[in-house]
């Protein structure tokens, strides 16, 4: 574990880029449009000529710094990532060969997310983040179990990351499924129970609620492993909940 601990924590910090200014791209002429030049292989070449990586290069922080992430820091990062993507202003920052090549040799991750493993909920896109700036737990529902835990532990211990945010999110199956389950008073089938389970206290914290039963759960349940994990970590620890259709996350507690 000694090995392992020296070789996480070595290497250069980076800081990414934090309120990169909305990027302005150049006018695509009508007949180039990004379809067609996807459909003939030509969508990198398209981006370049566009002049996408003079905009990242422009945004991009000096590639090492050895200064720590505040939580408030991290969770500015975070919050300007999310208004680059649901804005499709993304800027795909610490994705390019060089920065894979400074962040081999350790890491430095400034947020750690624990979210929902549904497809189209990928923090490094919803963040508009890159390698080496996230550690992401996911699981169905945001359920918490001892790997879970363990992994958030590695996280804030080990590696010293700054913030947690449990990433909860609209129509969530794993949710909506606990709740069929606690209305109906039936088991889930196989090993699914263990979902149910854990989501079921948020079910009945929700049925006290007004509005929509699912949605209210999602936000107790966000709020329950909030405070479970607030209650284990010593770092700071907030909810947030992302919206399938508008891609925005908000931030709670
Ligand atoms: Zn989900």
């Amino acid at each position: 574990m000694d090995d392992l601990r020296a070789y996480l924590l070595s290497g250069p910090r980076r800081t990414p880029p934090l309120s990169a200014p909305v990027p302005v791209p150049a006018p695509v002429p009508k007949f180039f449009s990004r379809r067609l030049l996807l459909r003939a292989g030509l969508a990198g070449a398209g981006l370049a000529w566009l002049g996408a990586d003079t905009v990242r290069a422009s945004e991009t922080p000096p590639a090492v710094a050895h200064d720590p992430v505040s939580a408030e820091y991290a969770l500015r990062l975070l919050k300007a990532g999310n208004q680059r993507y649901a804005r499709n202003h993304e800027v795909h920052p610490d994705a390019s060969a060089g920065h894979r090549s400074r962040v081999a040799s350790g890491q430095h991750p400034f947020a750690l997310v624990v979210g929902c493993v549904d497809s189209r909920v990928p923090p490094e896109l919803v963040f508009d983040l890159g390698l080496g700036d996230l550690l992401v737990v996911r699981t169905a529902g945001h359920v918490l179990d001892a790997v879970a835990l363990a992994s958030v532990e590695f996280g804030v211990k080990e590696l010293h990351v700054p913030l947690v945010v449990v990433l909860g999110h609209s129509r969530c199956g794993a949710v909506t499924a606990a709740v069929q389950h606690v209305l109906s008073g039936t088991a889930a089938p196989g090993r699914l129970g263990v979902l149910v389970e854990q989501i079921a206290p948020a079910v009945r914290e929700a049925r006290t609620r007004p509005g929509d039963l699912v949605q209210n759960t999602v936000r107790c349940h966000v709020d329950r492993v909030r405070r479970e994990l607030a209650a284990e970590d010593s770092c700071r620890v907030v909810g947030a909940r992302y919206d399938l259709d508008t891609g925005r996350v908000s931030f709670t507690g």
